[in-house]
This record gives structure tokens, C-alpha cells and sequence, in this order.
């Protein structure tokens, strides 16, 4: 639960900080079912939990992975306390790309999210350099063929500003590899900025500064399962 390593915890239990159902503990092979005991560590209540469920606002300059050699990952935003439960992140967001990003260690959900059979809306908010247009639009809802000759589902856009820089949300309800850059990229449009805003029941909170993250709440989890 991110306290301490096992020696650490051992020297804390031989001193008497550890406690179960009120009775101190000093041996570390001392069994317990976690989900049914009241643990205290030096006087602090300590809340088990197997799973792990945080909303990111991903910033650009990170890669969507759990490791790498060279470029630094969304992990590497996370506390260590967070961190042991090596979450991962669900789905994957261009390096440059910033927004909602989850991250959890519930591998099950996560397949659910991504599976691609289950057609899951996440919506983006875009830059464009040029001007957005109902043909776009037209031309998104019937779908796109992209450079590799796949043709892209229904996808809907809408168009929040055009000019010579023009401001969409698009939401699809798959993940090819770069889509919404590829499907601009077809229509002769180059996408400046992307942000995901929202995924399936769950929203980017705008109060995530670039970076940070939060534990989803648990009516966010709900919505979610
Ligand atoms: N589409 C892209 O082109 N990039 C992303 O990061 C996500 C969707």
C-alpha cells in the first residue's frame, strides 16, 4: 500500500507500530486476510486495495508506456506511492498527444476499454491548420479511407471555430495507430494540437493541470464497469 518495503515494514512490526483488529503484531509471518482486518500502522489506518484507478491529464513529451529507455513515460508522473501498484496506461495517446489518459493496474477493465469489438467513444479536442468545413464533417460520418487502405467508421465532428486555424471536436469509436491525424491527413488538414477530453463515461477533469492526476471518484468508476 506504498508504506515501506518488507524490511522496512519488519523493522516497523518489531517495534511495535503494527497493528490487527487492535492487537500489535510483531511477527512478519503473522497471516491475515487484508480485506477483512482493521490494520493500523503507527497509529494510521490503512485502507487495502488491489486495484488502482487514476485519470490523468497527460502532457505532451511523454510516451502512453510503462517503460522505456530513452523517453520518459506517463509512469514517471506518478508518486512511488502510486507507483507500486504499477499501474499502466489504458490505451495510448501520441507522445505529443495530451488529455484523459487512464491508468490502471485492473487488467480486466482495461481490456474492456480497448477491446476493439466494444466500440468505445473517445472524443478529441483539436487544433487544425486550415479551414474545417461540412465536407469534412460529411466526409467523417461516412467514414475515410486512411493511407493504409482502412476505412475508418462513422466518426462525428464538430466544428467549434473554422478560419485559418480552425477548432473541432471529433469523437471515434475506434483506435488505428495516429487516427485522428491520419483522418485530417486524407481530408488535406494538419492536426497542430490533440487533446483527448473524454473516453467512453469518463471526462477529462479540467482541473488537472498538464501532469497531474487523481483516483477516479467512485462514481466515475461505476460508470466505468
Ligand atoms: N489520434 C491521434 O492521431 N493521436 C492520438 O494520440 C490519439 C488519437
Amino acid at each position: 500500500m506504498g508504506i515501506g518495503t518488507r524490511t522496512e515494514i519488519r523493522k516497523m512490526m518489531k517495534k511495535g507500530l503494527v497493528s490487527v483488529n487492535g492487537e500489535i503484531i510483531k511477527d512478519p509471518a503473522h497471516k491475515i486476510n487484508p480485506e477483512e482486518s482493521s490494520i493500523m500502522v503507527a497509529g494510521e489506518p490503512v485502507i487495502y486495495k488491489q486495484f488502482i484507478y487514476l485519470m490523468l491529464n497527460k502532457p505532451g513529451g511523454y510516451l502512453s508506456a510503462t517503460t522505456d529507455e530513452y523517453e520518459k513515460t506517463v509512469l514517471d508522473l506518478l508518486t512511488p506511492e502510486h507507483q507500486i501498484f504499477a499501474p499502466f496506461p489504458v490505451g495510448r495517446l501520441d507522445k505529443d498527444t495530451e488529455g484523459l489518459l487512464l491508468l490502471t493496474n485492473d487488467g480486466k477493465l482495461g481490456h474492456h476499454l480497448t477491446s476493439p469489438r466494444r466500440h468505445v467513444p473517445k472524443t478529441y479536442y483539436a487544433l487544425i491548420k486550415g479551414t474545417v468545413d461540412t465536407e469534412d464533417q460529411s466526409a467523417f460520418a461516412e467514414g475515410v479511407v486512411l493511407d493504409d487502405g482502412y476505412h475508418t467508421l462513422p466518426a462525428q465532428l464538430t466544428i467549434l471555430n473554422a478560419g485559418v486555424r480552425s477548432e473541432i471536436e471529433l469523437t471515434i469509436y475506434e483506435g488505428k495507430y495516429h487516427q485522428v491525424k491520419r483522418m485530417f491527413e486524407v481530408r488535406g488538414k494538419e492536426v497542430i494540437y490533440l487533446k483527448r477530453i473524454k473516453m467512453g463515461p469518463l471526462a477529462l477533469d479540467e482541473s488537472l493541470a498538464p501532469g497531474e492526476y487523481r483516483e477516479l471518484t467512485p462514481e466515475e468508476l461505476a460508470r466505468l464497469k
